[in-house]
């Protein structure tokens, strides 16, 4: 009998097995074996979904917000108790550690929470005598069918990011997860029905560019967001905006971390530890780049390159010790050795080498050790790239305003942190840097649910943010009404005014 878990559809509230499709392997990386097959649906099966979305959206519309959000709720507490087995999930799929699995779980859990405030949130606006006798209101009102695409990195959480909101707004969904982790998603996704969501609110398909394109391009989707790579989050929002459809798009990232000359020793080794090495450096949020200004390097280099040594890496689904997991295939783990080693041979010189990690107790694992690569320059392969690894660069500068210039040439705008003791240092920092999620002391500020993941530049495409009140308007439109009534044949009850 066959190991592998089943990777189903879930269309219009029934579970069905993609037949007649080619399948995409779905790894443990931690050990890697095969742990699924993912179908690589096209159109037809798309269109399946969308149209029970599409069928289930006029009764869901009209169900009362705070309804909604009692599914919601049941949704939050069937999470909470299956918390560990979710986090389980999501190690086994993804390769990171528990403790992170944890987090990705916790923080998708936020976004249901959030959307549970589905009555406030979708409040509207009012003004009475917008002129005399006139009162003029504004209320929100779902879009139809909307969809989501997610990447790799954040099984549980970047799902949740988009469709728990959708759905409170009165949006009926389909989500593609990525091909690489499904498996997170179809439990959730039976979870939510357990929960009592109706059949065709949620709908979850499988598979690659065939599948997104189907989603791009089809008549009854009215909005579409998408998270995951720059090149694929620009393709996205131009071939979705060019079929006359919302598109919210966030994409890759390079992040910098300037490390002042006053920044605290101990705690800024901590927070490049985990900005640079959390999750594996598979972050979209990851400081993937230290900027060491004056003489920052010699106090805090030799703090980092000791507690990064000392990261135990390991088989995260089995190891309850291990520190760092595995990357997600063999293929991301050959470029990321391949990354290190075109930046030592442009001059990089490798503090910890990452190629070099074996994994005794996991031999078919897809690890990468903790790389720190010193004195490298911007033109090298490992800044102008993202690395998606645990490859950390570190780059020395003169002074503050020259480490905000490097860091402003980036492409990307996702995050920037600095590490100092001085006031006026992060207040210019926070002034001048192009990014849109900064951190002050925090070497990965990733904004929680209530605030919008606020990607700038090539790390977002679009308007409108995922999560909080930005996303509440991304999912609804805005109906507004001006009002006059007259006392018709009433007499005169009230003075005219
Ligand atoms: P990816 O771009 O390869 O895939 C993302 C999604 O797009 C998947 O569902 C995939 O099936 C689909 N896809 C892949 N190729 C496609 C194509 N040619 N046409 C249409 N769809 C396609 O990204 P990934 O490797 O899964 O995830 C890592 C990337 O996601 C990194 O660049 C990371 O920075 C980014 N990311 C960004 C954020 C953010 O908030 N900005 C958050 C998490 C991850």
């Amino acid at each position: 009998m066959s190991q592998l878990k089943p990777c189903p559809l879930f269309i219009g509230g029934e579970w069905t097995t993609a037949s007649g499709v080619a399948t995409t392997p779905v790894h443990n990386p931690s050990i890697g074996i095969v742990i699924a097959e993912t179908p690589l649906c096209g159109p037809p099966i798309v269109d399946q979904a969308v149209q029970a979305a599409a069928a289930a959206f006029p009764k869901w519309m009209e169900t009362p917000p705070v309804e909604r959000a009692r599914i919601l709720f049941r949704l939050k507490v069937l999470l909470e108790d299956h918390f560990e087995e979710l986090a389980t999930s999501v190690t086994t799929e993804h390769g990171k550690t528990k403790a992170e699995a944890r987090g990705d779980v916790r923080r998708g859990l936020e976004n249901i929470e959030y959307a549970c405030g589905a009555p406030s949130l979708l409040m509207g606006e009012s003004l009475e005598n917008v002129a005399r006798g006139i009162d003029c209101d504004s209320i929100r009102q779902p879009l139809g069918v909307v969809a989501g695409v997610t990447p790799f990195n954040f099984p549980a959480m970047v799902p949740l990011w988009m469709w728990a909101l959708a759905i409170a707004c009165g949006n009926t969904f389909v989500l593609k997860p990525s091909e690489k982790v499904p498996l997170t998603t179809i439990r959730i996704a039976e979870l939510a029905q357990q929960a009592g969501l109706p059949p065709g609110v949620l709908n979850v398909v499988h598979g690659g560019r065939e599948a997104v394109d189907a989603i791009l391009t089809h008549p009854l989707i009215k909005a579409i967001s998408f998270v995951g790579s720059t090149p694929i989050a620009k393709y996205v929002h131009e071939k979705g905006t060019a079929h006359g459809k919302r598109v919210q798009a966030a994409g890759g990232a390079k992040n910098f971390v300037l490390v002042m000359p006053d920044a605290d020793v101990g705690n800024t080794a901590t927070g490049i530890l985990e900005a640079a090495f959390g999750c594996a450096g598979e972050r979209c949020m990851a400081g993937s780049t230290a900027v060491a200004i004056g003489q920052a390097a010699e106090s805090v280099l030799p703090q980092l390159v000791d507690v990064v040594s000392k990261i135990r890496v390991g088989p995260a689904d089995r190891d309850p010790e291990a520190q760092m997991g595995a990357v997600i295939t063999r293929e991301h783990q050959s470029r990321v050795c391949e990354l290190i080693t075109q930046a030592a041979g442009q001059g990089a010189k490798p503090l910890t080498d990452g190629r070099k990690t074996k994994v005794a107790s996991a031999p078919g694992g897809f690890y990468v050790g903790p790389t720190v690569l010193d004195h490298v320059r911007p033109e090298m392969v490992t800044m102008r790239e993202e690395v998606f690894g645990p490859v950390h660069n570190v780059v020395r500068m003169e002074d503050l305003d020259a480490a905000i210039e490097l860091a402003n040439t980036s492409p990307y705008g996702n995050g920037a942190a600095i590490f100092t003791r001085s006031g006026k240092a992060a207040r210019e920092f926070r002034h001048r840097v192009q990014a849109g999620m900064v951190g002050i002391n925090i070497g990965v500020p990733a904004p929680m649910a209530f605030f919008p993941f606020s990607g700038w530049h090539a790390s977002f495409f679009g308007d409108l943010h995922l999560q909080g009140r930005e996303s509440v308007a991304f999912y609804t439109q805005q109906k507004v009404t001006t009002t006059r009534w007259f006392s018709y044949g009433e007499g005169t009850i009230w003075a005219d005014r």
